[in-house]
């Protein structure tokens, strides 16, 4: 049995400056994580609408801009653009004591949640990764996981327009070998899609219900992609085990009814960043009395 705190903190060499460097550039990227969060399902519900518009010889209902940048970020409530100051991570919503400067209007902890989970996970993967190319790499797909895992928190969606790239991403990575070679990339690629849908079918066979959803294949493909097939099955036991507690634990607390889905999403996400940081000791381990 590994103990993984010991391997958590052994991992050589802690660059300390670029970890607390990240930590901060992570507060940052996580406060436009909420706006990404926010955004992309109503980007994508604006484009599928005036497609629909579009087949039906309909004027488009959505000509106004609307992506990541455009329009500035407005209170939910009043509407009021907000200015820098309103905007500095953690600090302003500590200031404003959680309420709109305009209209008092409360303001979720989501925010300033996500700002601080980005900012001490980019920090851990730092630590972990060095701030090289695997670090750095590591950064964008710790990133990427965040922003769907809250989407897929939101609108039980893993959109296409996030895990596909992230699947390409991982394979160029890898071009040079970055975490796994290549060949392991591709063939965790191919495994990570074909094994979640297999036991998708089976699940549906079994119970004429849906599992999982398309997008958590892809997803499981991305992370075959980034780390390969080896680390796939480690991947799908931790998600299975973070999943079962926390759904227990849900229908415990009668937080959530027995027969409503609950994403799988972060669970693919959360055991994807563990592999990352300490999956391959624990790999190590377990081939080590062979
Ligand atoms: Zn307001």
């Amino acid at each position: 049995m590994i103990d993984s705190f010991s391997v958590f903190w052994a991992t050589p060499p802690a660059d300390i400056t670029a970890t607390l460097c990240w930590s901060v550039i992570g507060l940052m990227i996580g406060s436009f994580l909420n706006v990404a969060i926010y955004r992309i399902p109503i980007m994508m519900q604006r484009e599928s609408e005036n497609y629909l518009a579009l087949e039906n010889d309909q004027p488009p209902p959505h000509t106004e801009r609307y992506n990541l940048i455009t329009p500035r970020s407005a209170c939910n409530s009043c509407a009021h653009k907000l200015s820098l100051a309103d905007n500095i991570p953690l600090l302003s919503f500590a200031l404003l004591k959680a309420r709109c400067r305009y209209c008092k209007a409360r303001i979720s902890w989501r925010y300033p949640s996500v700002e601080l989970l980005t900012a001490v996970l980019s920090a851990l993967v730092i630590w972990h990764l060095g701030s090289g190319i695997a670090g750095i790499s590591g950064l964008i797909l710790l990133w990427m996981l965040i922003a769907m895992s809250f989407i897929d928190l939101d609108t039980q969606l893993l959109p296409d327009e996030l895990t596909l790239p992230l699947m390409w991403l991982g394979l160029l990575i890898n071009l040079d070998g970055t975490f796994v070679p290549l060949r392991d990339a591709v063939i965790g690629a191919a495994a990570g899609y074909i094994f979640l849908w297999l036991v998708y079918w089976m699940f549906f066979a079994a119970t004429g219900k849906e599992g999982i959803g398309y997008g958590d294949f892809k997803l499981l493909a991305a992370l075959g992609a980034w780390m390969g097939w080896m680390m796939l099955p480690l991947i799908v036991l931790l998600s299975s085990v973070v999943g079962a507690t926390v759904g227990l634990l849900m229908i415990a607390l009668k937080r959530h009814h027995r027969d409503s889905p609950i994403p799988f999403g972060p669970f693919l996400a959360t055991a994807g960043l563990l592999a990352l940081l300490i999956g391959q000791p624990i790999i190590n381990s377990w081939l080590a009395p062979y």
